[in-house]
């Protein structure tokens, strides 16, 4: 302990401020406590501020922890749930170590923090640990200054902390005294565990399974969407991302399709019942529901395409200091997001606010933040669209100002507020929709953003969307749109194998919608644009989730293709994106029996230039040199590395998300600060 080491005495208390050290000794001495505090502080650690005080002496005789403080300012940071450490680690394989073998191994270090912790200060009662008191020995390492285990919240061992059981799929409690062992054979079994971890149930199966893995995507409805793969360690996972060598388990969230993951016992027992054949549960309660974590390595940083357990609540910093805001956050994708002084918290992973289960949640997770981060705001921010079950959330606080934020505006703040940039710059934009100011979908938005306000001023030409929302899931509906669009009544002449695989009595019908304007409400998204190309090389007719059509069109792209499409940019009161030209080249491509990888790539590499030659146009029309990259679109890694490097060799400077998610994720931050410059 660093106090002893450099022969201090005073006492430590962990406040609701903060943390709080009073200490004495020779002046050299406390010097250079305050400097080993910055650079000798504990991994889980994360000093924002050290005041220094002169006050008077205390006379203490040793070094102390003094008992926890509530009251007055509650405010401190909390740790997310962090993965366990190395030295726990090495206990828990160790058959001497008295933890050989415990589940719930953990230490200052390491260990759950979030989802267990209801209400500030972070102290055992407040937690879903209270109900486990310290054995003589946990409650020794836990009172020791020089242990690994001092003053470890969840500290626990097997004689004195939760414990696991197991479970027929019926409830029934199986006995057995390797219960690990008799989990690894079931999953040999090729059946479905549902195991209860930190932040929530998981759904796990043999990865190499075929007929368990099939049976797993039936019963939770969940067909196509990739699954996540846990292995043991980095090099397991190079070994089958590589070779395809299979050693792993598919490990996914507890949930039907579209519900948030189950937390309780009793709550998994009912929900997962036809989907689990077996439980694998434990007695310690978890407090906040948190998904895992998506992140992926793209232009040369971590790129989150969810930022939750592990993350949640690290604040994000911002430039200057906000007012409270409460953020709503988008429709999908949902997070929402609570500001005090220069931090930004953004909660976990919500989810889709389509359901009630999930906008419970959404709203529980609002009360939670603002309780253990004692943030009381006046001020609540939501997205423009009127129906959403977020905005009806908004709308229906009392005393609170309210501010409608527009969606891509909200994206592009999202980028600058993380990269802690409060100047204007052009914005790029790129999504699959969100409501625009003129009532239109956008998407496909090039806007001059402020804290305070955004220009359009550049935007993909409207297109058709013939069947509305099912055009989302129907991308071929989007290459019918934009054929129509481009080649008018000759589309039905064009001899090309979407005509021919959809028939020309389904094309007409939508050409019918189009030109009568049925249900057929006009976007200028970029997304749609992605799977009307995808549908077109036959590699996205139907999707069973947003984006998936965009995402095989992008892994078919040959990175090798230099070539590009036209396009025209019409200069009206906004400038206009005409890709009447990339449409005329791809169904040219097709006829003429080039490949896809071809098609695909020469696809992004006309976006790359296309948004160049618009980002280059607009510098010298506003003299802004700062282009911030922000939407769902920009999770395709060709796009992102293209632009940022081209547009950097142009002399841009390019901002882009390194800290939340480019997509509907972190929409809130974007909210949050638009709001609290709204009211200035
Ligand atoms: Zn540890
Ligand atoms: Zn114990
Ligand atoms: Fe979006």
């Amino acid at each position: 302990m660093l106090a002893k080491v450099h022969q201090l005495t005073g006492q430590v208390a962990n406040t609701s401020t903060g943390v709080l050290v009073h200490a004495e000794g020779a002046h050299a001495a406390i010097e250079a406590f305050c400097r080993d505090l910055r650079e000798k502080a504990p991994p889980l650690s994360h000093i924002t501020e050290i005041s220094v005080q002169a006050t008077t002496g205390g006379h203490y005789r040793g070094f102390s922890i003094v008992q926890s403080r509530a009251g007055g300012h509650r405010f401190t940071l909390i740790s997310p749930d962090t993965a366990v450490c190395d030295d726990c680690i090495q206990e828990l394989f160790d058959p001497q170590d008295r933890r050989y073998g415990y589940p719930f191994i953990n230490c200052t270090n390491c260990g759950p923090r979030y989802t267990i912790i209801e209400d500030i200060p972070y102290d055992r009662p407040k937690t879903s640990m209270r109900d486990f008191n310290m054995c003589p020995q946990c409650r020794r390492e836990y009172d020791d200054p020089e242990n690994r285990r001092f003053h470890a919240q969840p500290n626990a061992c097997s004689v004195c902390g939760p414990k696991i059981s197991l479970h027929a799929g019926n409830g029934e409690e199986i006995h057995t005294p390797d219960m690990i062992g008799t989990c690894v054979s079931l999953l040999k079994e090729g059946r479905i565990l549902a195991v209860k971890g930190l932040g929530g149930f998981h759904l796990a199966v043999d990865a190499e399974n075929e007929r368990a893995v099939k049976k797993l995507r039936e019963r939770k409805q969940r067909e196509e969407k990739p699954l996540a793969v846990m292995a043991y360690d980095l090099k397991r996972i190079r070994r089958f991302a590589l070779k395809n060598d299979l050693t792993a388990l598919v490990m996914t969230s507890g949930n039907l399709s579209e519900e948030p993951i189950a937390i309780e016992n009793a709550d998994a027992f009912t929900r997962l019942k036809g989907i689990a054949d077996y439980f694998l549960m434990h007695n310690r309660g978890i407090y906040l529901r948190s998904d895992d974590s998506v992140v992926k390595h793209a232009a040369g940083a971590p790129r989150f395409f969810r930022r939750s357990r592990g993350y949640v609540p690290v604040p994000v910093f911002l430039s200057k200091k906000v007012r409270p805001v409460l953020a709503c956050g988008a429709a999908l994708k949902n997070t929402v997001c609570l500001t005090k002084d220069t931090f930004a918290f953004l909660s976990q992973h919500v989810g889709d606010l389509e359901n009630l289960a999930t906008y419970a949640f959404f709203k529980k997770t609002i009360a939670h933040l603002q309780r253990i981060l004692s943030i009381h705001p006046k001020v609540i921010a939501h997205d423009m669209h009127p129906d959403y079950l977020n905005t009806q959330y908004a709308l229906e606080q009392a005393d609170m100002e309210k501010v409608a934020v527009q969606h891509h505006h909200a994206h592009v703040v999202s980028c600058m507020a993380e990269n802690q940039v409060s100047e204007p710059v052009i914005g790029l934009s790129f999504d699959g929709t969100g409501y625009g100011s003129d009532g239109n979908i956008w998407g496909g938005e090039v806007l001059l953003a402020r804290y305070t306000g955004f220009e359009r001023l550049a935007h993909l030409s409207y297109v058709a969307m013939p069947g509305s929302a099912a055009a989302i899931h129907e991308p071929w509906r989007m290459a019918v749109s934009y054929l129509y669009r481009t080649f008018g009544e000759d589309l039905f002449g064009l001899d090309l194998p979407l005509i021919r695989r959809i028939g020309e009595k389904k094309i007409r019908f939508m050409v019918a919608m189009i030109e009568k304007g049925i249900n057929a409400p006009k976007t200028s998204s970029l997304g749609r644009l992605f799977d009307a190309v995808a549908a077109l090389l036959d590699i996205g007719d139907r999707v069973a989730f947003e984006g998936q059509a965009a995402m095989a069109l992008e892994m078919a792209a040959d990175s090798a293709v230099e070539a590009t499409y036209s396009f025209d940019l019409k200069s009206e009161s906004v400038l206009k994106i005409e890709p009447q030209g990339i449409i005329e080249g791809v169904v040219q491509d097709i006829r003429a029996g080039v490949g896809v990888f071809r098609i695909s790539a020469k696809f992004h590499a006309t976006l790359i230039h296309l948004f160049e030659s618009v980002c280059t146009r607009l510098k010298r029309e506003t003299g802004l040199h700062r282009v911030a990259l922000s939407g769902g679109v920009f999770q395709n890694t060709i796009l992102l590395t293209g632009l940022v490097d081209r547009l950097t060799k142009s002399g841009f400077q390019v901002l882009t998300h390194e800290k939340v998610p480019t997509n509907d994720g972190g929409i809130a931050l974007g909210q949050a600060v638009i709001a609290d410059a709204a009211g200035r």
